[in-house]
């Protein structure tokens, strides 16, 4: 939304709202685009299917709140995001932990919270079943599976093959017994293949092999599951020639999934798929001011207050292969046209730091604002605050 030109971010004019945050550069989150995400995913997805909001897209604890009211759980993979999900509303079953190398410290923690741990390694469980003993706790656990096979088109994949994440399919039904073994409370499975994916056709197909897994793996074990978590990867457009997801087919073909296949096995299961980046990363905006204009032989250069240190990802240089530009704007003059070709450069003293290569902006001037939209998810927790030793970059929720 515009309103006199400027960029309008929770209701609030951007012009307006960096005087409210008091300087700039800024991370904004807008409250209400986050409840419409997670509205219009409750009515593409079945109903019996819970949305589980993985923490590490986004941990700031405002946001985190908030989601926790609009989502039915919350995925977290360290102790500090175990910590703030422990700080909303939601009961601790509601808590999964995953994620390679947690320390024994960390497991000790998730066992005495009763959060569903998710196991990833022989070794895990054995610490796990030692920090269940020490405390006189039974562990609630789930097995972390590393399918047999792995989901193309995915941004970052993290399942299939040989992998950091998860037991190896072919090593889980030992696992599985010796756990059971051993007393743990097991509730069922989780797999996760991969991140950033916008090809609704694969990820149709990676849930239905997910699914067929699962069913799979519950024949290895006593207990009939409670819990199965199919992951998600659902991904957001960053690109020009990016399509959105077409999340209406996913929903669709997951409501027959888990009708048909599903259902008639583990009537009663908890269904989860974790979703990071699809609920919060086109919720936010990365706002920066025009600090210094020159040319350089013919080249415009807008050097603006932030950079690469708060925001990774739109340098491209958080895994990208090829580097592209991230959806870019002078965020107060809005209704002008492009009236230049320019490069638009961070603060940082390192050609790394390309936040718009060759971009076409209306004219700009210092003291303008440019905005790097979906900026929400793998912000500024995934990018290198220390890094020259700037200030660490506000956030705000609006
Ligand atoms: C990172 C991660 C997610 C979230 O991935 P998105 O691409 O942000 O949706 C979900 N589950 C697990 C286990 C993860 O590690």
């Amino acid at each position: 939304m515009v309103s006199g030109g400027d960029l309008v971010v929770g209701g609030v004019p951007v012009s307006r709202l960096a005087r409210r945050v008091g300087s700039t550069p800024f991370f904004a989150y807008d409250r209400d685009l986050l409840t419409q995400r997670v509205a219009q995913l409750r009515v593409a997805l079945p109903d019996d299917l819970e949305i589980s909001y993985a923490v590490k897209a986004n941990p700031m604890p405002a946001l985190v709140q908030h989601l926790s009211g609009l989502v039915d759980s919350l995925d977290v993979a360290s102790g500090a995001e175990m910590r703030l999900a422990l700080d909303t509303a939601l009961p601790a079953d509601k808590v999964s932990f995953a994620g390679p190398g947690k320390s024994v410290a960390e497991l000790t923690q998730a066992v005495a919270a009763g959060v569903v741990v998710e196991v990833e390694s022989p070794l895990e469980a054995d610490r796990i079943t030692a920090a269940g003993e020490e405390l006189g706790i039974r562990p609630v656990v789930a097995l972390r599976l590393n399918p047999d096979f792995e989901v193309k088109g995915s941004g970052m994949r993290m399942g299939g093959g040989a992998q950091q994440f998860g037991v190896d399919v072919e090593e889980a039904p030992r696992l599985l017994k010796e756990m059971e073994a051993r007393g743990l409370d097991l509730r069922g499975f989780h797999v996760f293949a991969g991140s950033q994916n916008l090809h609704a056709d694969i990820l149709v197909e990676a849930q239905r092999r997910t699914v067929d897994l699962v069913l799979r793996m519950s024949d290895e074990v006593a207990t009939q599951p409670t819990y199965v978590n199919l992951g998600g990867g659902f991904g957001i457009p960053y690109y020009d020639r990016d399509r959105p997801l077409d999340l209406r087919t996913v929903g669709d073909a997951l409501e027959e999934l888990v009708r048909t296949r599903l259902r008639p096995r583990l009537p009663d299961a908890r269904v989860l798929l974790e979703l990071g980046r699809y609920v919060v990363g086109e919720a936010g905006f990365y706002v920066t001011r025009i600090v210094d204009r020159k040319d350089s032989r013919g080249t415009t250069f807008l050097v603006v207050d932030g950079g690469m240190h708060h925001q990774l990802a739109a340098s491209g240089n958080f895994g990208q292969v090829i580097r592209r530009n991230y959806p870019i704007a002078v965020a107060n003059r809005m209704d002008a046209e492009p009236a230049e070709t320019v490069q638009v450069v961070g603060c940082l003293c390192t050609p790394l730091d390309l936040l718009g290569d060759r971009v076409e902006l209306p004219r700009a001037e210092v003291g303008d604002l440019v905005v790097l939209f979906q900026a929400g998810a793998y912000g500024h927790t995934a990018s290198p605050t220390a890094f020259l030793s700037h200030p660490a970059p506000l956030e705000v929720l609006v």
